[in-house]
This record gives structure tokens, C-alpha cells and sequence, in this order.
């Protein structure tokens, strides 16, 4: 349980003498009141990614929660990279912040070094945009896409201080909601989720949101709330429903009275555009789909009897064209991101899609943008597309045959034959990919030895098909995943293979790949045990969960945290066999899964679970336009209700992209600015095409890397519409360099890159690169590149910081303010008269030692507004370049040097014994200088 400190407790600016460490750091803890103080000043400089937790997304809407009627949480319980990777959590996000009185922000699981922190110093979860406490919110709402993320749900309900279960809750907590995939199997949850979302929720959650609002004005109490939103369309609410136990000893759920029997999943009946934000979050921290992701499309009908999302997401709904390569060409120009994903659940599968991709091809070629499909059925990727898509970026194409024989491939209804899989993969190698990735799962329903060593020969035979296209060098991977049975399919009742059979089962595939020119991967069976057990889990599993959790279990998705043996333990304790959750299921019998009824009958999934069992196949009811009764209500695939979409116009596309992409630009103060582009004009500007520019990273961006502030610079520049030059080549970069990396968490007034543009910029560059810079990044001067100048790598030599000492760090010092200038002075003397000052560095689990004095040219002691600074100056010695913070380890022992406030402020060579500054270096003076020392380290 957190315990925060108690805010009105005052602290002294000087401890009295004797006051111990602990009751320092408390101390200093007290004099910082809000959250957000606190996760500034004391976490950010403490954790390895501090950019997961910044919430500095450029066109995050920062409503100001004070104002709002109702705050939302939207969380999701992984990682930040991961979950911003999400669509559908970014649409809720956008879809609530598009009312008046709702304010939405973002949280995601924390990760372990910051959980650890904040359970330290009583931190508790807060949001990413406005840093304050999750527990303050209305309303938390999870998106529950993957098993594996149970433990982090209750990992961040306790982190915000919360009580796990619901009947622990009342209307002072916030509700806690839970959507995505993982709601049409909710039971494992049950006991910690207040309601679940089940289906689409760009409508639903303005049901929700209208009732939380209603209760939150008439005072409801949260009993009162739960039973009025159990009514509400597509919204479960376990509390509601007692458990009954089957013959087969699942526990199911039975409704209390006043509750529905069950519920119907919800889905919207068009993928509107104002769904969807116009202009898209862009994180400045790397995600991991780090693009712009469009759907084009909502469900499939092609009927892989393995496939929950196929089921659940039905009826199919196709974004028209035009709407998609509008929301394209309007996201690429508020984002500047450099690759369009177009997403679906197959995306080859649009009917516009050759379309589309041929249109976004003509538009984007210039801007070097490049195109993916992240999911092509094995039998149909176009040739068209296929060109247009190759001729951008030369990867491996990826393409799930799923089964190895043509028998296992019609027992799941994976409906295209080898015949056309070696047409696709002839096509890829044919237009220039360098390889393709196979997936195919293991462990399939009525699954022969034979079906496993039909994979290797499948892929094999790919090899071949791509050698015979002229593609010698064409590589396959095949990549099996255990069968890992799903409610609401047709093999939800299936049995799921053993860990011991599943081992025996990978190693014929094993045997079978000997001796051929392929690369066999495949997951690991643990996991799979761990996804079996949860996903036709029953309300008993919540136990586990908690347990699990409470035992040190989180992040089980990412296999370096997986605690597979705490697990088993768990389980054992309290009683359970994982794998009997594996068992065969009776159909007939009502399972834990069944109070939710997806878009499709069980009477369907039964018949289909019937023709799979005779190795019968069902078409796909869109191609063949007609219509197989699989129980969506008003389905608008029916052959006698299908509309076609008007065709792709891209000038007109184009038009409204550009209409809507005139918006206010930023205006900058002129107080950090240097030098206006007028007094430029006479150097040759405006015909030169190479300029050094240097910027000011301020505070907003100290917690950003080298990495991705480089990121930041290429995707503002491609917003800015400059003629920006590109390297030549399959994967094209901006033609820029940048000068020596910032350490993480220092802010800097002398940043500095060189940067090359296709022609002369204009003179406005100035204006135009600060108009669409983030929060935390100005442009100071520029200046042309008239010379033929070295790089600016080899010309810098050095460069010089300014130290701060925030308050915190002061009284962790023990110091008075004139006390602390007269000892780092004092210090700072006794160390320049040192002949070495070992420094000791640990980066990556390695630890090196160097002797740092070379580097250490002066260290000069002032004071800035009554307060004592500390300037660095320091040379670029190779693998030697000392950093402030481990010079201030030598002077202040007493306090970590990650509390204080590091400025980079200037950069410098000394050719001949005087200092030149990086725009010095550039002039006939300067022309040519070159340092003959190492690189920054
Ligand atoms: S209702 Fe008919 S047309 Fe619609 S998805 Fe089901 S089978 Fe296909």
C-alpha cells in the first residue's frame, strides 16, 4: 500500500545538525506538494526511460482537468511503447476529449525500476499529460487487449492506491472500466473490473460516460451506478452475476436479479473520420509501431476458425478510400512521421486497396514516406501493390499460411492453397523483397506429425517458387506459434495441446527443418500454458492473479519478466491445474465466456466447429456474396445491402488534407534568439543549401535522448515542408549531422546540427522550422555554410556547463546556501590541483574506469539569482570526456547529482589558443578547423 507524505508538513531550508539521511529525504519530500513536483523533480531523473512518463505527445489536448466535469483515465497495463502502439486507446482518447465537459489523459503501466522508485517514495500513478494522481480521476479505463497483462492491471490500481476489488470500492474511488479484446473472456478479471465494455466503444463510452456524469450530479451511490450501467448496450457488470459451477467445474455466471442473462457486444455501424484525431498524437519517446497507423478496415469474414479477432470484430466495415488517403496525407502532415501503416485486420482484403496504395505512392514519393500493410493473406497480394510497395523499401514481406497441408489448412478454413501462396511469394521475390516471413501455428485441432513436417515442405517449396523468380538471395523464416483455443471460435471448446506434448510436437518440427535453407522460430510453451489457462478462464483465476501479482509478477508478457516458476507456484497453492484449463469442452454445456454473446451465434460457431471436424471449408461470405446467417444483426456485408465505395480522387483528397493542415503556427519570444534571419541575407542565404543551426533544448525536453530528440528534429522538419535533401538508397535519411550527444536530463542553450536542404530554404527558415518545433525546442541562429568546412563532430573540442542546485538538492546536502558555494569552491580547487580523478562509469551492466583530469579544464564556482553555480568547463578526451554529474560526485558526496539542473552552454574549439564557438568555426577564420582529439563520451 503507498503511503504519500503529508503535504503541510514544512521542512527547513538547513537541517539542524545530527538529522539522519532517511529523515533528509523525507524532509525534502515534504517541501514538494504535488505529484507532478514530485514526479519532475524527484522520479524523471531516476528511471531509465524517462520519456514514458513525460506525456509531452505533440497534440496531446492537455485539457486542464480543473475545469473538466468528468476526467478519464485511459490506461493501458503495459508498457508506454506499447500501448501508445495501440489504435484503439488513442481513439477513446480522442473520441472523449472531443467533449466539452470530459477531459481524457493517458497512463500506462509503469516499468519496473519506476514502480520501484515511486513504491519508495510514495509516488502513487499518475497521468502522462498532466502528472496527477490516477485516484483523482472519474474514471479509469483499462484496455485489456492480452492475457498477460492481468498483473499489471492490479499492479496500477494498487500503485494509485486503490482497492483491487469492487465490492472494496464505492463512489469515492473512480469507476474502473475495462475494454479491447480481452472483455469477451472478462471472467479471470472480474473481481477487480466495475464494467466492461464488450465490442466497439466509440459509441458505447458515451453511454457510459453520460451515466457517470448523471450519477456523479445526482450523488448515486456505486451500487445504484453498477445496476443502472449493467442496462446500458454492450456494458457487463460482474458484480451483478453470482457463479454457478458446471458439471465440467468451470465457474460460470449466473445474472442476479435485475441483471441481463447476458450481453450483446456492441459495434458501430461506419469507421467515421471523427473517430479518429486529424492530427495524431506523435509521442517524442520511440514506440514500437513508431508510424503513422490508418485503419482502413474493421473486422474479416474470410472465417479462420482459430481467429477470435475475425469473430468479435465482425461485420466487416471498409473505411471508403477517400476517406482513408485523406486521414493519410493529413496525419502525415501534423505528424511528419516517415512510414503509413494501413491497418486491418487484412488489409489486402480492401476492396479499394490497390487504389490506395497506388495513390498514397504517387503522393508520398517525393517526401520519401514509406507505405506498409501489416497484414496480407498469403493469396492475394496484388502484384500492383506488391510493385508500388517494393519499390519504396526492400524488406521481408510476411504472409500466414497457418498450416502446413492443404487438409490442416481446410480443418481451420485458412481457405487459399499452396498454389497461390507460391504465386505471392514468386511476386515478392519477383519485385524486389529480400525474404518472407511464414507464420504457422502448432497444436491445431486433429494435428498430425505429417501436418507439422508439411510446414518445413511448404516453406521449402516457397524457397524454391522465390529462386525460380530470379531472387537468389531470397531468405524464408518460418515462425510456429502453439494453437492456443479462443472463445467465441469455432475451436473454443477445443483441446489445447500440453506443455509436454506441445515440446514433443516442436521438436519434430525441429527435425523436420534440418538439412534446409530456413530459419525455424517459435514461441515459447510457457507462455502459451500462461494464454490457455487465462483466456477460458473462469472467475476462480482471479485469485491467481492477485496472488501472482502480490508474489512479484508483472510485465508476464515480456519473457525476460516472466516468472513462469511464481506462477506455478501460485497455482499449486491455491489448488488449481493450469492444465486442466487446456481440457476438451463440451458445447452443449454453458462455459465462463458465455454471459458475453460476440457479433456471432454460438449456433454458428457450432456448425462451423461441425464442417471443421470433416475438413470442410466456408467461404468467405463477402467474395462470394452470400450470406451465411453467422448472426450479425443488420449486417451491412449482405450481398443485398453492400454499398461501393465512390473511387479514390487524390487531388481532391489532396485539397482537403491541405485545408485542413492550415493552422495556427507557434510563435516564439525573442528571448532566447541570437540572430534574425535579415541580418543573414547578405552571408548567402538565399542561395545556399547547407546551414548550421543551433537551438535551445530547454527543460520540456531534458528527459528526452539523443535519439529521439534526433527523431524529433527529422519529423518537425518534414512538417515544416522544406526542401529537404535525402541520402540515396533503399532506406533514404535527411542529409543532417549532429554535434556531440546530450547526456539524458541536461538541457542545453547550445545545441547545434548541420543540416542540407534540396535548394536554397528561403529566408524565412528561422520562422518556419520554430513554427512547427515541439514544446522544449527553439531555434537560436543560423548561419550558411559558405566553406568547405570539416564535419562538425571533428571540429568541436569541447564544451562548458552550467550547474544548478534546486532547493531539494541543497538541504540533501546539508548545506546553507553560502556554505555550499564556500565548500564546492574549496572542492573544486582541491580537485583541479589533482594530478588524476578516477572516475568510474556504469553503462549497459558494464562498469569502466578512467581518469577523467584531462578532461577537466577549469571548474569555476559563481552565483546566479543568490545561489551558488557550479561552471564545468570540459574537453572531448577520447573514451575519457568526463560529465558534470560525476565531477559533482566528487564535490558533493552528500547529494545525488541526478537532482541537479545541468545546462549545456556552450560548445567550442580552440584552434590556436582561442575559443571559437561552432558558428566562429564556420567563418574564413574559423574555415577548415579540425580536432585531432576524440569523440565525446
Ligand atoms: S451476416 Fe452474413 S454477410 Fe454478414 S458477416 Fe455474417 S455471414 Fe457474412
Amino acid at each position: 500500500m503507498l503511503t504519500c507524505c503529508p503535504s503541510d508538513v514544512s521542512g527547513t531550508r538547513v537541517p539542524p545538525p545530527g538529522t539522519s539521511r532517511p529523515a533528509l529525504v523525507a524532509r525534502r519530500f515534504s517541501m514538494i506538494t504535488t505529484v507532478s513536483e514530485r514526479v519532475q523533480h524527484e522520479l524523471l531523473p531516476r528511471v531509465s526511460k524517462p520519456n514514458r512518463y513525460l506525456g509531452n505527445a505533440l497534440h496531446a489536448p492537455h485539457k486542464p482537468l480543473a475545469e473538466a466535469e468528468i476526467k478519464m483515465l485511459m490506461a493501458f497495463p503495459d508498457a508506454f511503447e506499447i500501448g501508445l502502439s495501440n489504435i484503439g486507446i488513442r481513439i477513446i482518447h480522442h473520441v472523449l476529449n472531443q467533449r466539452p465537459e470530459v477531459a481524457a489523459e493517458l497512463v500506462f503501466a509503469p516499468w519496473p525500476d519506476a514502480e520501484a522508485e515511486m513504491r519508495r517514495r510514495g509516488i502513487p500513478l499518475f497521468s502522462m499529460e498532466s502528472h496527477a494522481a490516477a485516484a483523482e480521476f472519474d474514471v479509469i479505463g483499462f484496455s485489456l487487449q492480452y492475457e498477460l497483462q492481468y498483473t499489471n492491471v492490479l499492479n496500477m490500481l494498487d500503485l494509485a492506491g486503490l482497492p483491487l476489488r469492487t465490492v472494496e470500492r464505492d463512489a469515492r474511488h473512480p469507476l474502473i472500466l475495462a475494454g479491447g479484446a480481452q472483455a469477451f473472456s472478462p471472467e479471470p478479471v472480474a473481481e477487480f473490473v466495475d464494467a466492461f465494455v464488450i465490442g466497439d466503444g466509440e459509441e458505447a463510452i458515451h453511454r457510459v460516460v453520460d451515466l457517470v456524469k448523471r450519477g456523479k450530479r445526482e450523488d448515486w451511490t456505486r451500487s445504484t451506478l453498477l445496476r443502472r450501467l449493467a442496462h446500458v448496450d454492450g456494458v457487463y457488470v460482474p458484480w451483478g452475476y453470482e457463479t454457478r459451477a458446471t458439471v465440467e467445474g468451470w465457474q460460470t455466471p449466473v445474472a442476479r436479479p435485475g441483471f441481463p442473462s447476458r450481453v450483446r457486444s456492441v459495434w458501430v455501424t461506419e469507421l467515421k473520420s471523427e473517430y479518429y484525431p486529424a492530427a495524431p498524437l506523435l509521442p517524442i519517446g520511440e514506440i514500437t509501431h513508431d508510424r503513422l497507423s490508418v485503419e482502413i478496415m474493421r473486422g474479416c469474414t474470410r472465417g479462420c476458425r482459430f481467429c477470435q479477432a475475425g469473430m468479435i470484430n465482425r461485420p466487416v466495415r471498409e473505411k471508403p478510400g477517400q476517406q482513408v488517403i485523406e486521414e493519410v496525407l493529413r496525419g502525415l502532415a501534423a505528424t511528419g512521421l516517415e512510414e503509413v501503416s494501413l491497418v486491418s485486420l487484412s488489409s489486402t482484403d480492401h476492396t479499394q486497396i490497390v487504389d490506395q496504395v497506388n495513390a498514397l505512392a504517387d503522393a508520398l514519393c517525393a517526401t520519401r514516406v514509406q507505405i506498409a500493410l501489416p497484414s496480407t493473406r498469403p493469396d492475394n497480394v496484388p502484384v500492383e501493390v506488391a510493385r508500388r510497395m517494393a519499390a519504396q523499401k526492400k524488406g521481408s514481406i510476411t504472409l500466414a499460411p497457418e498450416a502446413g497441408s492443404q487438409r490442416m489448412r481446410d480443418v481451420i478454413n485458412k481457405n487459399h492453397t499452396e498454389e497461390e501462396l507460391m504465386a505471392s511469394v514468386a511476386t515478392a521475390a519477383r519485385e524486389g523483397y529480400t525474404g518472407a516471413k511464414l507464420y504457422f501455428m502448432c497444436g491445431l485441432p486433429g494435428e498430425t506429425d505429417d501436418d507439422l513436417r508439411a510446414i518445413l515442405d511448404l516453406a521449402q517449396r516457397a524457397h524454391r517458387a522465390a529462386r525460380a523468380a530470379g531472387n537468389a538471395s531470397f531468405r524464408i523464416t518460418v515462425s510456429v506459434s502453439p494453437h492456443v483455443p479462443k472463445p467465441h471460435t469455432p475451436f473454443a471448446w477445443a483441446e489445447q495441446v500440453t506443455t509436454a506434448e506441445l515440446a514433443r510436437r516442436l521438436g519434430v518440427l525441429r527435425d523436420a527443418a534440418r538439412g534446409k535453407p530456413l530459419t525455424l522460430k517459435y514461441r515459447d510453451a510457457e507462455t502459451s500454458l500462461l494464454e490457455g489457462v487465462f483466456t477460458r478462464g473462469d472467475r476462480r483465476l482471479g485469485e491467481a492473479v492477485e496472488q501472482a501479482f502480490r508474489r512479484g509478477c508483472r510485465f508476464d508478457a515480456w519473457s525476460e519478466h516472466l516468472r513462469f516458476d511464481t506462477w506455478m507456484e501460485v497455482f499449486e497453492d491455491l489448488g488449481i491445474d493450469p492444465e486442466r484449463y487446456l481440457a476438451e469442452r463440451s458445447p452443449e454445456l454453458d462455459q465462463p465466456w458465455d454471459v458475453v454473446q460476440s457479433p456471432v451465434t454460438k449456433k454458428f460457431l457450432v456448425r462451423e466447429k461441425v464442417r471443421a471436424d470433416r475438413a470442410a471449408i466456408t467461404d468467405d461470405c463477402r467474395l462470394e456474396d452470400v450470406c451465411f446467417s453467422c448472426g450479425v444483426d443488420e449486417c451491412p456485408q449482405r450481398p443485398w445491402v453492400k454499398q461501393p465505395h465512390e473511387p479514390v480522387d487524390l487531388p481532391l483528397a489532396q485539397r482537403a488534407a491541405t485545408a485542413f493542415g492550415r493552422r495556427a503556427r507557434r510563435v516564439h519570444g525573442p528571448e532566447h534568439r541570437r540572430v534574425g534571419g535579415a541580418a543573414h541575407k547578405a552571408q548567402g542565404i538565399a542561395t545556399s543549401t547547407r546551414f548550421r543551426i543551433e537551438f535551445v533544448k530547454d527543460a520540456a525536453m531534458r528527459f528526452t535522448s539523443h535519439l529521439d530528440l534526433m527523431r524529433a528534429w527529422e519529423r518537425a522538419l518534414r512538417r515544416s515542408e522544406l526542401p529537404l535533401a535525402f541520402s540515396q538508397g533503399h532506406h533514404p535519411h535527411l542529409k543532417m549531422s549532429f554535434g556531440p550527444p546530450l547526456p539524458l536530463g541536461y538541457r542545453s542553450r547550445a545545441e547545434v546540427f548541420d543540416l542540407e536542404f534540396s535548394r536554397p530554404p528561403g529566408v524565412d527558415l528561422q520562422e518556419r522550422l520554430d513554427a512547427v518545433l515541439p514544446e522544449g525546442l527553439q531555434v537560436l541562429r543560423f548561419r550558411p555554410i559558405l566553406f568547405k568546412t570539416p564535419s562538425l563532430m571533428s571540429q568541436l573540442e569541447g564544451a562548458s556547463y552550467r550547474v544548478r542546485f534546486p532547493r531539494a538538492v541543497q538541504v540533501e546536502t546539508g548545506f546553507a546556501p553560502d556554505a555550499l558555494a564556500s565548500c564546492l569552491a574549496r572542492r573544486a580547487t582541491e580537485l583541479e590541483a589533482r594530478r588524476h580523478v578516477l572516475v568510474r562509469r556504469q553503462n549497459e551492466g558494464t562498469t569502466r574506469e578512467f581518469d577523467a583530469r584531462p578532461s577537466i579544464v577549469t571548474l569555476d564556482v559563481g552565483s546566479e539569482d543568490d545561489a551558488p553555480v557550479l561552471d564545468c568547463h570540459l574537453r572531448f578526451t577520447p573514451r575519457a570526456a568526463v560529465r558534470p554529474e560525476e565531477i559533482l560526485l566528487e564535490l558533493l558526496p552528500e547529494a545525488d547529482p541526478r537532482g541537479a539542473d545541468v545546462e549545456r552552454v556552450a560548445l567550442w574549439s580552440e584552434p590556436a589558443g582561442r575559443r571559437m564557438d561552432p558558428f566562429e568555426l564556420l567563418t574564413p577564420s574559423g574555415e577548415g578547423v579540425a580536432r585531432s582529439h576524440g569523440t565525446p563520451s
